[in-house]
């Protein structure tokens, strides 16, 4: 056998042995809040689809338009020939939504947050980084080959002692998830705010499951802090989780904005997003003004479940907001428990690591405002049944 191949056998083996593997689960044709799984319908409770606007009419109905009139492609990159007259009405569009000077998009959230800290940050400049920061953060602070601290989950005065540490003359930056994706807790944007300020520091916030989620209106966790965007805040979203389609986006100052279209290697190298998704896109931040009632609905439904939860004696780890983590422990006992809810008709998948530390592998439950009162009680008895039943 090849001696390459053997070593990379032996890896997965190994990977295999730790109950970490993992395999793609096909869901069938439609996303929405039931899929068919091995054959059986069941509610989904795994998307990050907040508002349930994956299945608009209105999305369908502007991919299907833009596609028709612009093509199914962009042919180039934004700077050399992509760059169409929606990506820049988009772009205007999602300042305008987030209160910022400018805007620039990215095909995915996750090539917005490289291209972003990319941008920023250098060879010797320095960055402190929550613990749990979600993996494109992570990545992209490893690609910046910037100085990289990271500080414990959630503190504050921990991230000021490492920036106090900081050398002179170089660029500061503060990255943290806004929401948490595995935890669904948010980040102490106020007390980082003061931090940032106190040391010279930029604040980066990666808003990818507060768009469209928190704040009176949506706009995100500076929205629901009450804190106003500026110059020295930068702040990453995706039109991917609650916004029902795919892409990314940065909002900042002009000056920024203007260094990342010429610094991000994400947004230079790689083909313009296509004008299905750039309508979806924009169409999809329309709906978060024009149906409010959605974001309303979706946080009755998760402070139900959270109380049919605690009814069940089942502690949530997070206490607001559609990530709803129920923290089993052992990977292995966490599959049994996904396994236990899914027999029960329910999709609510074992989060493991490297996705969230040893030790800490999770039930996470996500709610979307496609879903009913109905779905809530289901959810909690199959939850309850299966963690029980696992002993967990
Ligand atoms: C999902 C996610 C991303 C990546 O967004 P995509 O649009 O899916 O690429 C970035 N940051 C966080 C915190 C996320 O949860």
């Amino acid at each position: 056998m090849n001696a390459s191949l053997e070593i990379l056998d032996g890896r997965m083996e190994a990977h295999q042995a730790a109950g970490l593997h993992r395999r793609l689960r096909d869901v069938g044709q439609a996303n929405g809040p039931r899929v068919t799984v091995e054959g059986r319908r069941v509610l989904l409770m795994a998307g990050n689809d907040y508002l349930g606007l994956s299945r608009h009419p209105r999305l369908s109905l502007a991919a299907a338009d833009a596609s028709l009139a612009y093509g199914s492609g962009c042919g180039a990159s934004r700077l050399v020939s992509g760059h169409q007259t929606g990506h820049a009405q988009l772009e205007r569009q999602i300042a305008a939504f987030k209160k910022t000077e400018g805007a620039l998009f990215f095909c995915t959230g996750y090539m917005a947050n490289l291209g972003c800290i990319g941008s920023l940050a250098a060879q010797g400049d320095y960055v402190v980084s929550d613990a749990l920061n979600h993996a494109s953060l992570i990545d992209a602070c490893r690609l910046s080959r910037a100085m990289v601290k990271v500080y414990d989950h959630g503190d504050a005065p921990m991230a000021e002692r490492l920036l106090s540490q900081a050398p002179d003359g170089v660029v500061k930056l503060i990255v943290t998830d806004g929401v948490f994706s595995m935890d669904g807790d948010l980040a102490p944007l106020t007390e980082l705010l003061a931090v940032a300020r106190r040391h010279g520091a930029l604040l980066v916030i990666d808003d990818a499951h507060a768009t469209g989620v928190w704040g009176a209106t949506g706009r995100g966790t500076l929205e629901h802090f009450g804190l106003k965007p500026a110059g020295d805040i930068i702040q990453v979203g995706t039109m991917s989780k609650a916004l029902g389609g795919l892409g990314g986006f940065v909002t900042a100052s002009e000056q920024i904005i203007d260094m990342t279209v010429n610094k991000a290697r994400a947004f230079i190298f790689t083909t313009a997003a296509p004008p299905a998704q750039v309508a979806v896109a924009s169409e999809a931040l329309r709906l978060v003004d024009d149906e409010p009632q959605l974001r309303t609905h979706l946080h009755e439904l998760c402070e139900l479940l959270r109380e049919l939860l605690a009814a069940e004696g089942l502690r949530c780890a997070s206490e607001a907001g559609p990530i709803i983590p129920i923290i089993i422990g052992g990977a292995r006992q966490s599959m049994a428990v996904a396994q236990g809810i899914l027999e029960r008709g329910v999709l609510a998948p074992a989060i493991r690591p490297p996705t969230v530390p040893h030790g800490a592998s999770r039930i996470r439950v996500a709610v979307s405002a496609a879903h009913t009162a109905e779905d809530m009680q289901h959810a909690a008895w199959a939850i309850s049944r299966a963690v029980r039943e696992a002993g967990a």
